[in-house]
């Protein structure tokens, strides 16, 4: 039996002179998401995606596992497809919707016919259609109102579509949709989680990370990688960038007043990461931060943060408690790689007691009087690069 999936349109945030856009995004975006599974073609007809396997034996689990991460799709159907008569259709909804129905006490059936010229109305199929039902599966009664089962028919143009189930969808508006942004990624639980937030709402990620060998290792930027690899999953293929900071965290170390020394820091690296956003096409920046959460995410730290960079900085995570934050990392399957224990270079050398109210004014000129200029230069001469795609 021949299986679609079923994606309605209608069911996406789709506004006014958008909707074309995101529609063509999203299908993009859905053809880069099967990749390397089972062919299938993917077009638009009558305000419904199909995605239409190419072979008899598609893997169809795979496909809907897939789909369930593409953002833009709220919720979607798997469907059989029959002919379109009235007998195809019992046939095919009888065989393929058996097991639903042997289980089931109470079913409803539903018809929408956009192709008028079927001989049956919509109602006149929920009739015959749930009369065969009545009559194969006898333990079942009808419940309009609270179906244990529904069944759908969708009379179509190019064919007869049987479903009886929803499956929920990822959410969010297509990724690329919202434009381009740039995400400072740790290897903690948080920024994974701020990145595909974003991504969610539309934005087609590249990331920064700062590595500070030999204070950090290897294994600490390669479980950054594996964290992008799960992100990429739902937010498309990402390059990274990785930022060699050693030398301006020893300088930090060696010059800053050690109170100032993760603030100072943190300038540096919003700083760096804006140089790497604007020439990489990023209209802003985005990282993990969550008010009060540390002592360089006090509201005064976050402010002496962001008066480094001139670009808007998205900071999803900012009014979530940390249990919130843990929950999506589950779901996004970053969890377990987030409590990996690698050092990050957050945490070498850091204060014994860090300023929670820095001044603006002193901090900068700590900053100024060590003088980073030339460090900055070398460093975003000296990244290295990582194409991160999506781990199937
Ligand atoms: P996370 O769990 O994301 O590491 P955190 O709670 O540990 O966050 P901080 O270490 O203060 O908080 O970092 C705050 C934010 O700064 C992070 O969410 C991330 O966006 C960015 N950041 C921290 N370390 C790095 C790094 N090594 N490279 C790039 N960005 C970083
Ligand atoms: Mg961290």
């Amino acid at each position: 039996m021949k299986e679609i999936v079923l994606i309605k349109v209608g069911e996406i945030v789709l506004k006014g002179l958008n909707r074309k856009n995101f529609e063509s995004m999203l299908i993009k975006n859905i053809k880069h998401a099967l990749n390397g599974t089972s062919r299938c073609k993917v077009n638009s007809a009558q305000s419904t995606i199909y995605v239409e396997p190419l072979y008899d034996d598609a893997d169809i689990e795979e496909i809907c596992e897939r789909l369930q991460k593409v953002f833009g799709i709220v919720a979607f159907h798997r469907a059989a497809v029959a002919e379109k008569t009235m007998q195809d259709i019992t046939s095919v909804a009888l065989s393929y919707l058996e097991d639903y129905l042997d289980t089931a006490s109470t079913f409803k059936v539903e018809a929408k016919r956009s192709d008028k010229k079927f001989p049956l109305n919509s109602p006149q199929i929920c009739r015959q259609l749930g009369h065969d039902i009545l009559q194969k599966f006898d333990h079942l009664s009808v419940d309009v109102h609270n179906p244990d089962v529904q069944v759908t028919v969708e009379v179509r143009d190019f064919g007869a579509y049987i479903h009886a189930g929803v499956i929920k969808g990822a959410g969010g508006v297509p990724v690329g949709s919202s434009g381009n942004g740039t995400i400072l990624i740790s290897g903690g639980i948080d920024s994974p989680v701020a990145a595909w937030m974003m991504a969610k709402r539309g934005l087609r990620l590249n990331a920064v990370h700062f590595a500070s060998p030999p204070y950090t290792s290897q294994r600490a930027e390669d479980k950054v990688v594996r964290l992008l690899q799960k992100v990429a999953g739902y937010a498309g293929n990402i390059t990274m960038y990785v930022v060699p900071f050693t030398e301006i965290q020893e300088t930090i170390r060696n010059k800053c007043p050690e109170e100032l020394f993760t603030i100072i820091m943190r300038r540096l690296m919003m700083q760096i990461s804006q140089h790497i956003a604007q020439d990489t096409g990023s209209s802003c920046l985005i990282t993990g931060e969550s008010l009060g959460q540390v002592a360089s995410q006090t509201m005064q730290a976050i402010v002496t943060t962001d008066e480094a960079a001139d670009m808007v900085v998205f900071r999803p995570l900012i009014g979530m408690d940390k249990e919130e934050i843990v929950k999506i990392s589950r779901k996004i399957d970053t969890f377990d790689i987030s409590i990996e224990p690698y050092e990050d270079c957050c945490t070498v050398f850091t204060p014994k007691h860090p300023r929670t109210k820095p001044v603006l004014k002193y901090v900068k000129q700590a900053q100024e009087d060590a003088g980073f200029d030339s460090m900055v230069e070398t460093a975003l001469n000296n990244l290295k690069v990582i194409n991160i795609s999506s781990s199937k």
